[in-house]
């Protein structure tokens, strides 16, 4: 048996018609049932529906095989005992610090005042700072950033943005971008070893699903010339 470990959300719903052209469909009753255990079409695999951020702990223990993460989380968590061998596109967003728009953030760092940033990814954030040699106070939160300069917690956040809206609606700004993000495979390196052709066959079928989505976008969305 191969177990593969999701989040529910985006990961997951972008994640099923990937396997779904590896040939390993999902159910769409079992898909949107409550259960933690979900069968698939190949009764050699399974899916385990996981909270994103305990997506590489489950990987890493041998209890999933192969999981599904963002590479947000994959910096935060760490990836020792983790081999990543596909990104899959996916789930694309980005890292970035905003403020508020009435904050001056340009004007803060000139004065070299030291601000209060929320958030949940305070590995990637304090790298961030201390690269550009920012001093700053970190205030982890495990969700809702967006609230934390409208009520004075925070200065700045560092959080993850697709499109922008949630950043809009909350009158926050983007101010700079920390990393470009999408969503990788990952393989516990020991069940590697000791199932390599299963695993090995449904890595391969992912990759030629993933070159096929990607060749279908570009055709969909010519680059200008
Ligand atoms: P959670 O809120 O539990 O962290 P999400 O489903 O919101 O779970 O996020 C799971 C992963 O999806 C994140 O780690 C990130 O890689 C990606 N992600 C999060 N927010 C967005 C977004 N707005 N657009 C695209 N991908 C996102
Ligand atoms: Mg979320």
């Amino acid at each position: 048996m191969i177990t593969l470990a999701l989040s529910k959300g985006r990961i997951f719903d972008e994640t099923l018609p990937l396997l779904e052209a590896a040939g390993v469909s999902v159910d769409a009753v079992q898909a949107d049932s409550r259960r933690l255990i979900v069968p698939t079409a190949d009764p050699e695999v399974r899916l385990i529906i996981v909270r994103a951020s305990d997506v590489p702990t489950y990987v890493r223990y041998g209890a999933a095989d192969l999981g599904v993460a963002g590479r947000d989380v994959l910096l935060e968590s760490g990836v020792e005992g983790l081999y990543q061998p596909i990104d899959l596109g996916i789930a694309r967003c980005r890292l970035c610090v905003a403020v508020r728009q009435d904050f001056d953030y340009a004007q803060a760092i000139r004065r070299g005042a030291r601000m209060r940033v929320a958030t949940k990814y305070v590995e990637c954030a304090r790298q961030h700072f201390a690269a550009k040699g920012m001093h700053v106070d970190l205030i982890k939160l495990y969700g809702s950033m967006e609230l934390a300069p409208l009520v004075s917690l925070a200065d700045a956040i560092v959080d993850v943005v697709s499109s922008g809206g949630t950043l809009r609606a909350n009158r926050l700004v983007e101010v700079e971008e920390i990393l470009s993000i999408s969503a990788r495979l990952i393989v516990n390196q020991a069940s590697l070893k000791t199932q390599p052709r299963r695993i090995g066959a449904l890595l391969d079928a992912v990759a030629r699903a993933v070159s096929a989505q990607q060749a279908a976008e570009r055709s969909a969305h010519p680059s200008p010339k």
